[in-house]
């Protein structure tokens, strides 16, 4: 078996499963270098690493165990983080009926050319279609109708995770699928600052989980009126950059006013006896941060996963001499202890050669690889080694007491994480730029140079310019500081916009 990550070059070979169009899809032999083709490296490493597979619908992944458990960190830190700020988890059904779907205008119009329907039950055409969610606020918007009677009910702070389906052809493990997982929340509140604060209240939640938990920096921020949620007021967003210079939305938090109330009724008894509707508001975050994740810090060697949602924090390879086990006996022991106090370890005692292991987990971007040998064992050390140093850093490898482990392992894990953060926040300030010129504009947008900067008319015709010209849109803006003129254009700016092409 070839060693993970040796290899020069990219080699696809066409034996994979037959798709349900007759298609077959590519088996990864190889990972090819990162920089040479973002692309292709992300692929080969999101099935290589077997976070996912590909499955025989068209569009649609397996999330693999080792998958599922970055999925299930992201779930941990993001879940505590919902509660401490006062939401509760509920699950809604899939299907929506379309009478139900078609209330608020807007959303029907954005959601429309992606929905997919259910017409048939059994042998039994239905007399009314039912739509697969492609987002909740429907079906939990008809249900706070009946829930919500007096300003006594309010606010209502609901979350739920669940999966959603929207139209789609391209396959891109965690960027782009038909089905995905994700994390909906829908509040409703009694008045329109309420439910401006809850908004903003979970953008920064997710800003936080973003740079402390993934170690993936971003910038927060309001979407243009174009890049907006159909059906909302305002949109928020964080933005993380990509290594190719394009942006990835990482996350919304939208405000949708009284629309969703109005079209769904969500009315309550103020204390003044009035009857208003409520303001809402909905906030996702889906797989897709793993997929900012895993680009963000991966390298020619294959993933590189920040400790806190590392599904393995440290991986114990033991080295064995022909009859003697006590390498063996010493990681189990030690793993053991590890685990007790709270770590998450595993020991790979396969029969294989310790550097095909090593290859193995970097591929799988475990933060930390704990040799023992026999020599070792008669010291009573063990090497530890870092997978966000490169080969061969003077830094990457130490030799430590076997003792001594449960005390260095958590300031170790620690610095990793914060080392990510801080050789992709380096790479977003230097990829960050501000110019006045608008012929630089346009060709750093062009290029992907990264997020260009500037003072913004806040004119959809002058965004649909840009894009037309560059392929770049508003990723997000925030407020501008004095008076002056929109690069792009030359009109007044009203806001700093920042620009990129996007995923
Ligand atoms: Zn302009």
């Amino acid at each position: 078996m070839a060693c993970p990550g040796a290899g020069e070059a990219p080699v696809w070979v066409k034996t994979g499963p037959v798709m349900s169009d007759g298609s077959q899809v590519p088996v990864v032999k190889e990972i090819p270098p990162k920089a040479a083709d973002l692309s292709a490296w992300y692929t080969a490493v999101c099935l290589k690493a077997e976070l996912v597979s590909y499955s025989p619908v068209r569009g649609c992944v397996v999330l693999r165990p080792y998958g599922f458990g970055l999925w299930e960190n992201l779930q941990r830190h993001l879940d505590e983080r919902f509660k401490a700020t006062g939401h509760e988890n509920a699950y809604f059904p899939l299907l929506i009926p379309e009478s139900l779907l078609m209330k608020e205008a807007q959303h029907v119009e954005g959601f429309a050319p992606e929905v997919a329907w259910v017409t048939q039950g059994g042998q039994e055409e239905l007399a009314e279609r039912l739509a697969i969610r492609p987002t909740s606020e429907v079906i939990i918007g008809t249900m706070y109708a009946q829930w919500v009677e007096s300003h006594r009910d309010l606010p209502i702070l609901i979350n739920q995770w669940a999966n959603v389906v929207r139209w789609e052809k391209a396959t891109r493990p965690f960027l782009r699928t038909m089905e995905f997982l994700w994390q909906e929340g829908h509040t409703a509140h009694a008045s329109a600052r309420e439910a401006r604060e809850e908004t903003e209240r979970m953008l920064d939640v997710y800003r936080d989980f973003a740079e402390n938990v993934a170690a993936v920096p971003v910038y927060a921020g309001i979407k243009s009126a174009s890049e907006r949620f159909p059906g909302a007021i305002e949109t928020y967003s964080i933005e993380a950059l990509m290594p190719d210079g394009k942006a990835l939305q990482s996350a919304t938090s939208h405000d949708l006013g009284q629309n969703f109330a109005r079209a769904y009724d969500i009315t309550f008894t103020d204390a003044d006896q009035q009857v208003k509707h409520a303001h809402t508001t909905s906030w996702g975050m889906s797989w897709r941060m793993l997929g900012a994740m895993i680009m963000t810090h991966g390298d020619d060697r294959g993933l590189r996963v920040p400790p806190k949602m590392a599904p393995i924090e440290a991986v114990f390879v033991p080295i064995v001499r022909s009859n003697d086990d006590r390498a063996l006996q010493a990681c189990r022991q030690t793993a053991d202890e590890l685990s007790k106090a709270g770590f998450r370890v595993r020991v790979d005692a396969r029969d294989e050669q310790p550097g095909w292991k090593y290859s193995e987990w970097d591929l799988r971007g475990v933060p930390v690889r704990i040799e023992i040998g026999p020599r070792d064992v008669e010291a009573g050390t063990a090497v530890v080694v870092r997978r966000d140093r490169p080969k061969g850093d003077k830094q990457q490898k130490q030799t430590v007491s076997l003792e001594t482990l449960p005390r260095i392992l958590p300031a170790l894990l620690d610095d990793i994480q914060r080392s990510l953060y801080t050789q992709a926040k380096q790479f977003l300030e230097e990829h960050t730029f501000r110019t006045q010129d608008r012929s630089q504009f346009f060709d750093m947008c062009r290029n992907r140079a990264g997020m260009v900067e500037i003072p913004w008319c806040g004119r959809p015709e002058c965004e649909a310019h840009v894009k037309a010209e560059t392929g770049a849109t508003t990723r997000v803006l925030r407020d501008l500081a004095g008076s002056a003129l929109c690069v792009a254009c030359g009109e007044p700016a009203k806001v700093n916009a920042y620009f990129a092409q996007s995923y």
